[in-house]
């Protein structure tokens, strides 16, 4: 049997590219961003009731690594990067169908341009993320106390100081018109150490930088700190 989907709704997502994306959802609350629906999905009929739902659960595909293929085993960030596991015993990226499930809070539901959104936050998804299907989450049923989480067993560490320079303060207070939240968003994702695992261990002193919004973002690692050094627009 041969399955095919097509997307029911399109992620509107700060993290415009992989690197610097929490591992799941939750881990930076201030990741907001939308579901713009998709015919014939985009009647507001079809989510009568949703709003008494704290939470969402998105299905998803990997659009961006699902032509490259998977195997049987994986070697989970987490673990830094060293250590094997087998591949349906992570939530790698990498799947033979290549599908990502989310829990997200949802904060609300609008209608724009005859358009219809779905506004959330805590996101792990990059921009344009094809969504298959959105469910309920259900606290009883989806939230397990006691349950075991294996070589993840609680959240990672975000233990990482973060320290804006007067020039990046400046330029992110500029955006802060249209970006409320910039300041705290940038803190919370840096905060996070988002470089790979083997670079954790790396002594130099090294520049690194997202995009984020339309904006790039650069920072250097000084021990146990990120310095944000500039905050500018994208061109
Ligand atoms: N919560 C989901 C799950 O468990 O299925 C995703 C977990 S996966 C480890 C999270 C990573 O997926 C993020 O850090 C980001 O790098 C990556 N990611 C997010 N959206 C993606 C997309 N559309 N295509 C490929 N990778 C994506």
């Amino acid at each position: 049997m041969n399955f095919s989907f097509s997307p029911i709704g399109v992620v509107h997502s700060p993290y415009k590219q992989k690197f610097a994306i929490p591992r799941q959802p939750g881990l930076v609350s201030e990741a907001n961003g939308l579901i713009e629906m998709l015919p014939p999905c985009d009647k507001i009929e079809a989510f009568e009731g949703i709003e008494e739902f704290s939470h969402l659960w998105l299905l998803f595909i990997f659009h961006e690594t699902m032509e490259k293929g998977w195997s049987n085993q994986v070697r989970p960030p987490r673990l830094g990067g060293n250590i094997k596991k087998g591949i349906f015993s992570t939530r790698t990226t990498f799947r033979p169908n290549p599908i990502g499930m989310s829990v997200v809070e949802f904060k609300g539901i609008r209608k724009e341009n005859k358009k219809l959104f779905l506004e959330l936050s805590g996101l792990d998804l990059l921009d344009q993320t094809p969504i298959i299907d959105i469910k309920p989450y259900l606290p009883y049923a989806d939230s397990i106390t006691g349950a075991s989480g294996g070589f993840a067993p609680a959240k990672p560490e975000a233990d990482m100081e973060v320290i804006f320079e007067s020039t990046a303060l400046k330029q992110c207070e500029s955006f802060l018109g249209q970006y409320p939240d910039l300041i705290t968003f940038i803190s919370a994702v840096l905060k996070q150490d988002p470089r790979p695992g083997y670079k954790k261990k790396s002594e130099e002193e090294r520049e690194y930088a997202v995009y984020l919004y339309d904006l790039n973002i650069r920072w250097k690692v000084i021990g146990n700190t990120n310095v944000v050094t500039t905050v500018e627009k994208k061109c």
